[in-house]
């Protein structure tokens, strides 16, 4: 093959991609949209509304919605269950599937929720990377380098290797960046709507974390959100949804009273404090895969192709 030949073949592959990819991304939402219609309309959302939400606590995972998307989804959970915060995700049940609103990480665009939040009478929580939010830092995942590396490879490496792998693209945890994070004007314009909780100190992977650097992401963490914030600090999120039988031991020494998992499920009286469960939500779900969503089938089913097993345990690496 000849130069010529390369490049013009060369060229028209990359034509090609670039033209399959929005065609990809367009073909995957259609088919995730039908997948919802067929949830709702088989009766299997109903089901499991029946059967395993009753009267117990969605808790749901947002990360950095836009207020439109939040909106829509609020409006049509209001017509179906009673909001709750998530301390109230022990009471006993009154009757009515009740829902916990709560976003991970203290994404700086939450700030732009609180008419959403205010409208809906909602009281969400939202977990706070404490040595993230209130500086000029950015989420690891957010800087340009972590991109270059890839997502899931960092999150597989013990937490020493995926530093040493950011700071080669010049991301340095503990030092200034681009704020990616909501800012101490922002926390306190929102703490009379919003309850703030904690989710480590810069959110690595617990499980692949030593001891003392596990200890230290969970208990410095609440020490630091209260002293932030200037108010209790009880409740904890395992970041990326990885934790262990020792980050479970870490979260109570540390004085915690619950923590919010990433495994599926509804809450009740008798769910494991610890071990709290979850419905994640993409953020820019239409409200038809929103309400298909609720029913955790497409992420049972997701964990259960990932490995995470027949009880809808957040696949582990
Ligand atoms: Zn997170």
């Amino acid at each position: 093959m000849n130069k010529t030949q390369t490049t013009g073949a060369s060229m028209r592959s990359r034509l090609s991609d670039s033209y399959r990819g929005p065609r990809m991304k367009r073909y995957k939402a259609l088919v995730k949209e039908m997948l919802a219609g067929f949830v709702l309309m088989s009766g299997l959302a109903w089901c499991t509304r029946k059967l395993l939400w009753r009267d117990r606590v969605a808790v749901l995972l947002y990360h950095d919605p836009d207020p439109d998307t939040l909106d829509r989804h609020l409006t049509y959970l209001g017509k179906l269950c009673e909001f709750v915060p998530l301390t109230d995700v022990s009471a006993p049940g009154r009757g009515r599937p009740r829902v916990a609103i709560t976003l991970d990480d203290g994404h700086a665009g939450n700030a732009k929720l609180l008419p959403v939040f205010i409208k809906h009478k909602v009281r969400p929580t939202i977990f706070l990377c404490s040595r993230i939010v209130g500086r000029p830092r950015s989420h690891w995942w957010l800087h340009p380098g972590s991109l270059r590396v890839g997502h899931e490879r960092l999150k597989r490496m013990t937490n020493d290797e995926r530093l040493a792998a950011l700071a080669a693209q010049g991301y340095q945890q503990d030092g200034d960046d681009r704020p990616t994070g909501l800012s101490i004007e922002q926390m306190q314009a929102m703490r009379e709507h919003v309850d703030f909780q904690a989710h480590t100190r810069f959110h690595p992977i617990l499980t692949h974390c030593s001891d003392a650097e596990s200890k230290a992401e969970i208990s410095d963490s609440r020490h630091e959100i209260a002293t932030l914030l200037q108010q209790p600090c009880e409740h904890f999120a395992y970041p990326n949804g990885n934790y262990g039988e020792r980050e479970v031991e870490f979260v109570r020494a540390a004085g915690f009273k619950t923590a919010r998992t990433c495994d599926i499920g509804w809450n009740d009286q008798h769910t494991d404090p610890y071990r709290l469960r979850t419905i994640i939500i993409d953020d820019a779900a239409s409200t038809l895969r929103f309400a298909a969503q609720l029913s955790g089938i497409a992420l049972f089913l997701r964990y259960l192709r990932e490995g995470g097993g027949w009880r809808g345990k957040f696949p582990q690496f």
